[in-house]
């Protein structure tokens, strides 16, 4: 598994040219440079270089990123802070006990018992046959919006969805910096998959899509990896728009989008609200800022995402649209935190399949 050292030479390859600041949220209601990559940068080569020592204040900084890519995107170095900050994160949650501690509550009881019970009280959603198969991979946040809109939307399109039981697909291990407990994750996913022998894999989470994506680059082994590679993961609006699948709504209807920072194929979601009957999609200028939370951590940092979140609620409010629609729960999360009961927040494929 990747180290810090690891990305000394990307870290190192970061000119201080400071145009991230332009992009990056957290900066641009900060103004403190520590809250962006030019700053993690500077002080993760102190570390590297063994002249800072890894802090709780040093580990704010790291969690005060969104991960939301969008310096990445902007960096003339094309520097990939995602990696870089989960292995700093992966250095303090060696020397944390109160991370492991945390940690071990995410995957024994909020991933572990608490996903469980609410497996005992909602049976799976089962499949018509077709010829046509894919995997559907519902991590916990779908476990938690049901996996029948998933069955009910591929079904009406001719396709079976087999639909095994997934744990969670680690995200928040991995922000956590807890890279075993990610580790495990994947090899828990590559168990299941072995034994359905299928090849495409569909998710309908921004997060769980990231993280799968991600698994080949991060799993241990390289047996893991090989296999990781033989998989077509892909999100369901992807895999809709690859085999020019359409639906119709019973009523018509208005929509807004907001695009989670963990997908990169939003044209295929954009596609796939464009080309159903009796729904028109009205995009929102910045549609793809971010909302400001970055899974259930950033709840401790609740003013700077209020005031991340203010122009993403006033775009959503200049669309005049009743639904703004998002595939990610984190997302879903924080833009019903603050909407003030302006608009209503659903999950896109179960707004969808509400309504076929
Ligand atoms: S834009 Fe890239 S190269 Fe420039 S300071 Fe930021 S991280 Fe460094
Ligand atoms: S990933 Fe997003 S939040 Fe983090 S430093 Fe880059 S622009 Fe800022």
């Amino acid at each position: 598994m990747k180290q810090l050292k690891d990305f000394k030479g990307n870290i190192h390859s970061c000119s201080k040219c400071g145009l991230c600041q332009s992009v990056c949220p957290v900066y641009k209601v900060t103004g403190n440079d520590c809250t962006v990559s030019r700053g993690h940068f500077i002080m993760l080569q102190g570390l590297i270089k063994g002249e800072l020592k890894m802090s709780k204040k040093l580990n704010r900084y790291l969690d005060l990123c969104l991960k939301c890519g969008a310096c990445s995107r902007f960096c003339p170095s094309g520097i990939d802070v995602v990696d870089i900050i989960a292995a700093a994160k992966a250095e303090y949650f060696k020397s944390s006990l109160r991370q492991k501690i945390l940690s071990f509550i995410q995957k024994k009881i909020v991933f572990g018992a608490f996903v469980d019970f609410i497996n005992l009280f909602t049976p799976k959603a089962k499949s018509k046959t077709f010829d046509k198969k894919v995997l559907y991979f519902g991590g916990c946040g779908a476990k938690i919006n049901g996996d029948k809109s998933v069955v009910k939307i591929l079904n009406a399109l001719g396709i079976e969805v087999i639909n095994p039981s997934f744990s969670c697909c680690g995200v928040s291990l991995f922000t956590r910096g807890d890279l075993k407990g990610f580790n495990q994750s994947i090899e828990n996913f590559v168990k299941i998959l072995k034994k359905y022998n299928i090849k495409d894999v569909v998710t309908t989470c921004a997060s769980c899509e990231k993280s799968l994506k991600d698994y080949s680059r991060w799993a241990e082994s390289q047996e893991v990896k090989e296999f990781l590679r033989t998989i077509n993961i892909r999100n369901i609006y992807e895999y809709i728009r690859e085999n020019n699948l359409k639906l119709t709504l019973k009523k018509p209807v208005e929509v807004t989008f907001h695009k989670p920072c963990n997908i990169d194929n939003y044209d295929d979601i954009k596609w796939f609200l464009n080309n159903i009957e009796n729904l028109r999609y009205i995009e929102m200028n910045d549609y793809d800022k971010c909302c400001g939370l970055n899974g259930i951590s950033k709840f401790s940092e609740y003013k700077i995402m209020a005031k991340i979140f203010n122009n993403k609620r006033k775009n959503i409010l200049k669309t005049n649209t009743k639904y703004v629609l998002t595939s990610c729960l984190g997302c879903e999360v924080s833009l019903k935190l603050f909407s003030r009961n302006s608009y209503s927040v659903y999950d896109l494929i179960n707004f969808i399949a509400n309504r076929i």
